[in-house]
């Protein structure tokens, strides 16, 4: 079974809504429908709550008239991020991982609401492998002034990544402190 992040009314009368979940993603792209949660119409509301309370869309719509199911009752798509499954760590993006060799977070971007000269990305990944460990994906696209934009790839350990964090701290500390 799976760990559901939501706890659902239940009383087991006759569903009369389906309520889909979806995870929220950012950007674009359509959300993940995960579940279809069924319901009575005295539970349906409480269920909305529960499911969005745990930073999910829910789209109720009618139920097909042929279904009979409990309320409380259901379904975790198997393909979707509420289903238990061992291949992929829980940040990854699911997305051709046996393709590209490694489980990938979505990429965020390096963003501070100015234009700067260099787009950065950072991101989880983890060969394949199963004794791979997961590392810190940074990117770098410079664009300026040269014909060819730059990119610069690096891979961090954790470790590493941790220990940069402590550095560029320190240097944003002094940066602060102007001219002596
Ligand atoms: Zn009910
Ligand atoms: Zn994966």
């Amino acid at each position: 079974m799976t760990n559901l992040p939501f706890r659902l009314p239940e009383c087991g009368r006759p569903a009369a809504v389906r309520i889909e979940a979806f995870t929220i993603v950012a950007g674009p792209q359509q959300g993940s429908l995960d579940a279809s949660i069924y319901s009575c119409t005295d539970h349906a509301p409480d269920a909305v709550t529960a499911i969005e309370a745990a930073d999910m869309e829910a789209h109720v719509v009618p139920m097909a008239p042929d279904i009979d199911r409990a309320c409380g009752s259901i379904h975790i798509y198997p393909t979707g991020n509420l289903a238990s499954d061992d291949r992929h760590p829980r940040w990854c993006d699911r997305k051709d991982c046996e393709r590209r060799g490694e489980h990938r977070s979505p990429a965020r971007n390096v963003d501070t609401g100015s234009p700067e000269a260099v787009i950065v990305d950072v991101a989880l990944v983890q060969n394949v492998h199963p004794a791979a460990e997961p590392q810190i994906s940074l990117t770098g696209i410079d664009g300026a002034g040269a014909a060819e934009p730059v990119a610069v790839h690096l891979l961090l350990s954790i470790g590493q990544a941790r220990t940069l964090r402590y550095r560029l701290a320190t240097l944003i500390d002094a940066s602060k402190g102007g001219h002596r």
